[in-house]
């Protein structure tokens, strides 16, 4: 496969590829370019000529684009699907979940663009008005991570573009192939040529050349917290706008008046979908004490019926890991809790057979009796284990999940409505779900509190940080002498 640059399918400029392997099966599926700093400027120069054009277009064409990108998407879907599959592991069911996602964000800002009112104000002083208006900020670096390729550039890519931004795209290196062939298709839509580049290659190379480079204005990241941190330094020297999506640990809290049926789907649906592997899955769940019992056997239960296996398979529930590396580090995750004496509910692992020991498999994994000092307990757990913690109320609940550095997602589970908002108003994290597993909806604001990253994606909150404010003051003819110079 090829990478975007001003519409058109190129190599790199130097001869290196890198080779996308199919996580179920370590095969090699494709390769593309490894692009260089000069792929990346000349990415950055298309863009910044196609801002030109596309910041001018009156916002019903850049609607109309949008609702034809959506179209677009929505049709090859099959396609789409099945080459996020095969790069990224998830089930086929989710990837096709997950690129019409991608078409609802654009019919969303399609829709949203051309019908938000500005601000016309009279001066407190009388001499005459102000107006408040938005304007594009100009280039963006658009920087993805592997769980959600697609989603995630579409949260980037409907926003900015309907507000008349222009776009280059870094993708995963693992998963670039998708998101390729969605760039592919907006030029099909009346994008202007080089309005959104895909330049795939390492972050310490393409990455960091959207830093450094003046031409762009903005870095939209979602990623681990350790590579935000360094987004946020290379970003200081050009004060570059941001928007950083983070890392997780989004506790789960199940209060013992909850539906306990629809809490055990929701802790399975919230830990496994996406292989664990999503920002906001459920990371620690706890549960009170009078429920306990009767929810960690339900719960054991359920988890034993998932089915694990190659994603592009109909029977497939769960997918692999990503990379091996990930692998590596959840089962580590896991050795750590289990030698601070965590006990084994669901025992889970490197599953063998059906030729499953050649992708990244690992099986579900629940653990109960975990320590607070366990890292299951203060990181970030990506991948498919869960620890189970017992707390007497809801105050040691909240108390407990906002015990670690992050603050992205969460959910409390129970009947009871007052509960439900003390909860949500007392757990520091960007979103609270009340009785529902993590969804994302294109009109709800999603983003981080504490080390989970600032600014918004989705809602309009998340077209807001795709502008710039600008104040424009009027004064009203012949009120304007006490201005005079010099000043007595
Ligand atoms: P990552 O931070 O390793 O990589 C993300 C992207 O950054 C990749 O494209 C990578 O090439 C690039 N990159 C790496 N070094 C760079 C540099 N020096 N300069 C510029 N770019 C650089 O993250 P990942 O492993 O791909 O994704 C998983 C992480 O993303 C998890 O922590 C997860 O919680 C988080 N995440 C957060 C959200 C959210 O919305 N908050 C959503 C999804 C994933």
């Amino acid at each position: 496969m090829k990478m975007l640059i001003q519409g058109q399918l190129e190599d790199a400029q130097g001869a290196g590829v890198i080779q996308v392997a199919n996580p179920a099966t370590g095969e090699v599926v494709d390769s593309v370019p490894k692009g260089t700093r000069e792929d990346a400027k000349r990415a950055i120069d298309a863009a910044s000529d196609a801002f030109k054009v596309w910041s001018e277009k009156p916002s019903i064409e850049r609607s109309r684009v949008l609702l034809k990108i959506a179209e677009l998407v929505r049709s090859s879907v099959e396609d789409l699907a099945a080459t996020l599959t095969l790069e990224q592991g998830k089930p086929l069911g989710e990837a096709r979940s997950e690129v019409n996602s991608f078409a609802n964000t654009c019919e969303y800002y399609a829709g949203l663009i051309g019908r938000e009112r500005g601000a016309h104000t009279q001066f407190s002083t009388g001499e005459g008005f102000f107006i408040v208006t938005k304007r594009p900020l100009g280039v963006v670096g658009a920087i993805l991570p592997w769980n959600f390729p697609v989603s995630l550039m579409g949260w980037k890519l409907a926003p900015g573009l309907a507000a008349g931004n222009t776009f280059v795209v870094k993708p995963a290196s693992t998963t670039p192939m998708t998101d390729i062939k969605i760039g592919t298709l907006l030029a099909k839509a009346g994008l202007t040529p080089g309005a959104v580049n895909v330049v795939t290659g390492p972050g310490a190379v393409v990455g960091e050349e959207l830093l450094d480079n003046p031409k762009v204005a903005k870095i939209a990241f979602t990623g681990e917290t350790a590579t935000g941190r360094r987004i946020m330094e290379g970003s200081a020297k050009h004060i570059k706008r941001l928007t950083l999506e983070l890392g997780g640990s989004d506790p789960m809290i199940v209060c013992d008046d909850a539906d306990l049926a629809l809490a055990v789907e929701g802790a399975a649906w919230g830990r496994f979908r996406n292989c664990g592997q999503s920002c906001t899955s459920v990371k620690r769940l706890f549960l009170f004490e009078s429920i306990a019992d009767e929810f960690i056997k339900a719960f054991a239960e359920k988890v034993k019926t998932i089915r694990v296996g190659n994603g592009m398979e109909k029977s497939t529930h769960m997918g692999p890991v990503h990379t091996e590396e990930q692998r590596a580090k959840v089962e580590s995750m896991v050795e750590d809790a289990q030698n601070r004496g965590a006990k084994d509910l669901v025992k889970g692992g490197r599953p063998t057979g059906g030729g499953l020991e050649k992708g990244n498999f690992y099986t579900p994994t629940v653990l109960t009796g975990v320590g607070y000092d366990a890292q299951m307990a203060r990181e970030e757990c990506f991948g498919p284990a869960l620890p189970i913690f017992v707390v007497k109320d809801l105050e040691e609940g909240i108390e407990r999940a906002n015990d670690t550095p992050y603050g992205l997602g969460s959910s409390v589970w129970t009947k009871d409505v007052e509960r439900a908002y003390h909860a949500a108003e007392r757990i520091q994290a960007g979103t609270t779900w009340v009785n529902s597993p993590p969804i994302s909806r294109a009109e709800v604001p999603f983003g981080g509190f504490k080390q989970s990253g600032f600014g918004r994606e989705l809602g309009i909150e998340g077209l807001d940080h795709y502008y710039e404010t600008k104040s424009i003051q009027v004064l009203e003819y012949g009120k304007g002498k006490k201005w005079a110079f010099p000043i007595s």
